[in-house]
């Protein structure tokens, strides 16, 4: 009693000075969160981003008891890719069109919903559909990146906002997608855009005020005006050309991660705008930062050192795809490395103290290049790979042989898990590429020489039709440990757990468990809707709950689906012994081609095609694979009559994220397009 009242006594003296604290300050819960609280603080569970759980509960003796507790319909279509955040009970996460909704997790109720309210007509500037990856969490504020360049801090209690920022010029084709990350009490932000020509960077803002602290340049502008620091003016030597006039490319719009101890944030940046190098940057070069991991000093924004993954990039191989810090034994000596397998297929183990490359070895089939040099850090490019002489398979293609969707390390067995992919697309020179402000500008001739120009090398027999495949890979040896072959390209990401378990939904709308030891799959549920989004682990009330958020889209799911339909997001919550009632296979309507009355003027499809390339065609298909998110045009009632126009043309699906054209095209060129949709389904309908 006495020692107590002591205690008492102490603690309301030093709190009364200010020294000492019920709750630890801030910073410090982020830097020692790992999970063994229960709860998911960080977007990659902590800041080395493992995405491994300490949680035990579930395990491969009571997995086949895992079932549904409670699901919550988020009533929104279009792709949610997701990571929540969790904390006491509370649950944090994001929808379509960057929506924030706080759940309670013991009532299973939504605590309150927030919209930005994005205006709809910008949805036409991300390549890859209204998609965010989820909130940041720090001293009572909810922070999220909304899809236009707003950054809003929320009060996490009540959802209400307490200051909003524009982080990008909004004449341009800037979008967020990606989850700020908070570092030392400053918010992280980068963006997306570099498919339209933009110059990438991000920026660290007051968690408080939302006062921009600083700004990093991942590409140079123009030479002519002042170079921003001494790093930029370094990298200008590495261009040529006017590439600022294209923007450059470089966005930042995903990976993140930080190491307290030596204080440095790491950031990876994306493709060059446009794609093809001999288009911005004609006279060659390594086009710095393209395709890099930046490690940065998080209170100045000063870099510290740069890895280049793609020198001159040329695919739209980003490295923005999830970077893991693990501390490992190579070669008898316990390095601080960073990992990464970005989309153009080798594993990047880094010392992450320095920048220097320990090793680099292929995941997927990889013919761009036949390894990376250790004494240089270079690839070594087969002599075919800049597809400048003739149309050329390359794989990995753009879709990467690993995207956005996270891995994750189990440091107890070691090995990283990849979500990942065997890809090649055909890339070529563009001879009629000219810079396309406001459109999907790769400068990559897809289709022009095929048939008329060799296309080497011929690998499509050799690997087959395009697959996933989930690969658990030990980074100290640079090789596969086991891997598994899925249907389907475009599955989710990873969560693994103490108890070696690696969780993935998929693209067909499974909720899948593997051994991550033996790579054997020993637990499924179907939930009828394409998975992209990475599943996460928490206790509540002292129970471990599995939660994973279904919405299919994206930038592949807006044109291909490989559920019957696609319904709304929802979140959906697992338990041992969960017995709620698993969603109904839903009845897909049979559709039948349009057979509109409509006569077909042979002399309108070919401008047509042109148009719908340009417009219509990074979303929509016609009469292929029934389309993803957005309808396939070969099956839309729309085609062939007054209302292909009011849509078009005057917006009439604008509510639903469908652009409005009238300042692009006429209605002339809308009958143009028709007349290209009808002649292909009246084709494939023969
Ligand atoms: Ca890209």
């Amino acid at each position: 009693m006495i020692k107590s009242n002591t205690a008492k006594i102490i603690t309301f003296f030093l709190l009364s000075l200010g020294i000492f604290s019920c709750q630890m300050p801030p910073d410090r819960t982020l830097t020692s969160a790992d999970g063994t609280d229960g709860n998911w603080l960080l977007h990659g569970l902590n800041y080395a981003e493992t995405r491994f759980s300490p949680l035990t509960q579930i395990d491969s003796s009571n997995i086949d008891n895992l079932g549904l507790d409670w699901k919550l319909d988020l009533g929104m279509k279009r792709g949610i890719e997701a990571t929540p955040i969790v904390k006491d009970g509370i649950m944090y996460l994001t929808g379509p069109w960057s929506v924030v909704f706080a759940v309670d997790l013991s009532t299973h109720q939504l605590l309150w919903q927030f919209d930005p309210d994005v205006p709809k007509s910008f949805g036409e500037k991300g390549c890859c559909d209204v998609v965010n990856r989820g909130v940041a969490l720090y001293d009572g504020k909810i922070y999220v990146g909304a899809f236009d360049g707003r950054l809003i801090a929320l009060d996490a209690q009540t959802g209400e906002k307490i200051w909003e920022t524009l982080t990008v010029d909004q004449s341009k084709p800037y979008t967020i997608t990606g989850a700020p990350r908070v570092v030392n009490g400053k918010v992280i932000i980068g963006n997306g855009g570099a498919e339209f020509g933009v110059r990438g960077y991000f920026s660290a803002y007051d968690a408080q005020t939302g006062e921009q602290a600083w700004r990093f340049y991942t590409v140079p502008g123009n030479p002519a005006e002042p170079f921003e620091n001494e790093v930029m003016e370094m990298a200008a030597d590495t261009w040529t050309g006017e590439w600022w006039t294209y923007g450059g490319g470089g966005t930042a719009w995903d990976a993140m991660a930080y190491d307290p101890e030596l204080n440095l944030l790491y950031v990876g940046t994306g493709n060059g705008s446009p794609w093809d190098r001999t288009k911005r940057s004609p006279g060659g070069g390594d086009n710095l930062f393209l395709s890099s991991i930046l490690a940065i000093n998080p209170d100045t924004g000063e870099m510290v050192w740069h890895y280049q993954t793609t020198p001159g990039d040329s695919w739209d191989f980003t490295a923005t795809q999830h970077i893991v810090l693990a501390d490992l034994l190579i070669k008898g000596k316990q390095r601080k490395v960073l990992m990464q397998a970005p989309k153009n297929g080798f594993f990047y183990v880094l010392d992450r103290t320095n920048g220097e490359l320990i090793s680099a070895e292929k995941f997927t089939y990889v013919n761009w290049a036949d390894s990376v040099d250790l004494k240089t850090g270079r690839p070594v490019e087969t002599q075919w790979a800049r597809y400048d002489q003739a149309n050329v398979d390359i794989a990995p293609n753009y879709d990467g042989a690993h995207n956005w969707q996270p891995m994750a390390f189990n440091p107890e067995l070691g090995y990283v898990f990849i979500p990942a992919r065997e890809t090649f697309s055909n890339y070529g020179q563009d001879s009629t590429w000219k810079y396309n402000e406001e459109g999907f500008g790769t400068g990559v001739g897809w289709n022009l020489a095929i048939g008329s120009l060799e296309s080497k090398p011929t690998i499509v027999d050799e690997k087959g039709t395009k697959q996933g495949k989930l690969i658990a890979w030990d980074p100290v040896n640079q090789k596969e440990v086991w891997s598994v072959e899925q249907n389907n390209i475009w599955n989710g990401g990873l969560l693994a757990t103490a108890s070696n378990l690696i969780f993935q939904g998929t693209a067909d709308g499974r909720l899948t468990a593997y051994n991550a030891v033996s790579g054997e799959l020993i637990w499924e549920t179907e939930l009828y809707t394409g998975i992209m989004a990475p599943p996460i682990t928490y206790l509540v009330d002292g129970v471990q709950y599995l939660s994973v958020i279904t919405g299919w889209g994206g930038g592949y799911g807006m044109k291909n689906k490989h559920t019957d339909v696609v319904l709304p997001g929802t979140l959906y919550t697992f338990k041992i012994g969960g017995d709620a009632e698993l969603p109904q296979k839903p009845i897909a309507l049979a559709r039948d081609l349009i057979n509109p009355d409509w006569e077909v003027d042979p002399n309108s499809i070919a401008m047509g095609e042109t148009l719908y390339n340009q417009y219509c065609g990074t979303c929509h298909v016609v009469a292929e694979t029934g389309g993803g998110v957005a309808p396939d045009l070969g099956y839309s009632i729309m085609v062939g009559n007054q209302a292909f126009e009011e849509v078009v043309l005057n917006g009439m699906l604008l509510p639903n994220g469908m652009p409005q054209f009238d300042d692009r095209l006429t209605k002339k060129e809308v009958e143009q397009i028709q007349h290209f949709i009808i002649n292909r389904v009246m084709q494939i309908g023969k």
